[in-house]
């Protein structure tokens, strides 16, 4: 069938022929450069056996190369205008499946039991709608689906955000959450050329690999998150400070003699300690009734 559609012409093309005029609030970027496909796809790393899910189809341009890697492809596109655009483009390809609606809003199991019942192992790969990134990549994250991993393009810093080790000014809730359940990955940047329109940002692609298990064991995550949010409240007060907000301003002194039994310094910030920190930490406030 050929996979032709991220070319500036085909875009150009197809647009016109139905009409198409971009929506930026919905963040419509489409790829229009083949050597970045390219690498999205192959760190992907698709097979027959395997299937993946879309979010933001847009014209197809990563739709027919998914088609072309994967058993069974699905892909959630929010805009209406789209759908009439996307069966007739994928006419001709048998293991895609369009779905409508706001991913954000769509039941992922219930997508997987009906989309991916025959595949051994399910990706998540996508040009993702940057006004909605954190939402869409959290719930991906924590509703417990059996992904394999989550290739996307984000803008630069998001991605930088994903990826960031403590101790500096990208380290926070995002890096945090990413990290306890993926391994990332920069995959490439990519320059705001590559799309039609051209975004005001620059963009990268990012591979967040699934962990068989947790970075840290914690007895329990909803605390956990519950601290590190707690812990970046205001980026420039102490960990003493931020946390006193879930101890009760009463508790203070007994919350810097709790982080010093933790091996941390109550006068550290929350971006400077380790996943393993917070969980130690998370521990030692439940223990003590906080
Ligand atoms: N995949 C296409 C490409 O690479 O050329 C389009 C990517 S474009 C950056 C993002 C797409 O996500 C748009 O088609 C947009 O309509 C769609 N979108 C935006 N918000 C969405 C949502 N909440 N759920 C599903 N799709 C959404």
């Amino acid at each position: 069938a050929g996979a032709d559609i991220a070319t500036p012409n085909r875009t150009k093309d197809i647009i016109r022929k139905h009409g198409f005029t971009f929506k930026k609030s919905l963040g419509q970027n489409f790829l229009i450069d083949k050597n970045i496909l390219d690498k999205i796809v192959a760190a992907a790393e698709l097979s027959p056996a395997k299937g993946a899910l879309e979010i933001g189809p847009g014209i197809g341009a990563l739709t027919e190369r998914l088609a072309e890697e994967a058993g069974r492809v699905a892909a959630v596109e929010i805009d209406t205008r789209l759908i009439p655009i996307l069966r007739d483009v994928m006419a001709e390809r048998d293991n895609v499946n369009i779905v409508h609606g706001d991913v954000l809003k769509t039941d992922l199991h219930r997508l997987w039991k009906e989309q991916f019942a025959s595949c051994e192992q399910v990706s998540v790969v996508a040009n993702l709608p940057y006004y909605v990134t954190t939402p869409i990549i959290m719930k991906l994250l924590e509703e417990g689906l059996p992904i394999e991993s989550i290739v996307v393009m984000v803008q630069k810093e998001v991605a930088e955000r994903m990826a960031a080790k403590p101790g500096g000014k990208d380290y926070g809730t995002l890096s945090i959450a990413v990290q306890y359940y993926c391994e990332p990955q920069l995959v490439c940047i990519v320059p705001s050329g590559s799309f039609i329109p051209a975004p005001n940002v620059d963009s990268a692609v990012i591979k967040l690999k699934r962990r068989g298990e947790p970075a840290v064991a914690v007895r329990n995550e909803a605390a956990f998150f519950k601290v590190v949010h707690a812990a970046f409240a205001q980026r420039r007060k102490t960990l003493q400070n931020n946390l006193s907000q879930l101890a009760g301003k009463e508790r203070k002194q007994e919350l810097g003699a709790l982080l010093e039994s933790c091996g941390i310094k109550p006068e550290r910030r929350g971006e400077t300690l380790t996943l393993q920190e917070y969980a130690t930490l998370t521990e030692a406030l439940l223990e003590a009734g906080i």
